[in-house]
């Protein structure tokens, strides 16, 4: 099933065009990464199906329904960024449950939920403290859990490793292979890191200059480019 339809997707500001009519198929349980320089128009095209902006031309469905006119909310997707966006304001365990207040979710079934993710994540001990007293990979895991408490049709991840040191960014993508594995959840994924692409899709949207030069699997992208640009970015020889 088509998780996600990015059809004739046109993006411009002004007389700049930044997005040239953009057609992706996503299907349900794919990782797809968005790789490409910097901008070139990842950040935008996430922002358009995530419905915090909007496409000059063209249409995003979400999971068969057209979301023209959805408000970012009730779209059923859950976003992590590269700034962690965490409420400083609030604990660990605030942080995580505040969207399921607001939903309504019942408290019994938000505590039940809670407990899972933090376990998933391994962030249990971590849920009295405020996110000042977090590291930055202890920040990632919880923003990362507070989009998984939401048990969204679709997650939108920005860069999201790109602030941590080499080192943690290596873990982490592991980690987020791994939950990716054992959850099966659908995902696209914005980096402008070639490894970070190789490791974790199933599909790689190669971007350049506001066009998909090539859509296909890590393996076709990596030995068989569609184009020079492709075989440089990703590192392939010509
Ligand atoms: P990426 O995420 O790939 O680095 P972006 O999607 O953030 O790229 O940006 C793509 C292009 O659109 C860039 O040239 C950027 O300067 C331009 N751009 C982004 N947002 C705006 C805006 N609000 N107004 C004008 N230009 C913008
Ligand atoms: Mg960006």
């Amino acid at each position: 099933m088509s998780a996600l339809t990015i059809r004739n997707v046109s993006k411009h500001y002004g007389p700049l065009p930044v997005l040239k009519d953009i057609n992706l198929e996503i299907d349900s349980g794919e990782f797809t990464i968005l790789v490409g320089p910097s901008g070139c128009g990842k950040s935008t095209l996430l922002n358009i199906i995530s419905g915090l902006d909007t496409a000059s031309e063209g249409m995003i469905e979400i999971g068969g329904r057209p979301m023209n006119g959805v408000a970012a909310k009730d779209r059923n997707i859950a976003m992590v960024f590269q700034s962690y966006a965490l409420y400083p304001s609030m604990t660990v365990r605030r942080n995580m449950t505040f969207g399921m207040e607001c939903r309504k979710v019942p408290k019994q079934q938000q505590a039940e939920i809670l407990d899972r993710v933090a376990r998933l994540l391994q962030i249990e001990a971590l849920l009295d403290r405020k996110p000042s007293q977090l590291s930055g990979g202890q920040r990632q895991r919880v923003a990362m859990g507070r989009a998984l408490v939401r048990d969204p049709l679709l997650f939108l991840f920005d860069e999201p490793l790109s602030n941590l040191d080499a080192k943690l960014r290596v873990e982490m993508r592991m980690e987020i292979k791994r939950l990716h594995q054992r959850l099966g959840s659908t995902i696209v994924y914005v980096t402008h890191d070639q490894i970070e692409a190789m490791t974790l899709a199933s599909r790689i949207a190669v971007m350049h200059q506001g066009v998909v030069q090539q859509f296909a699997d890590p393996d076709t992208v990596y030995n068989r480019p569609a184009n020079l640009f492709v075989a440089r970015f990703m590192g392939a020889p010509p």
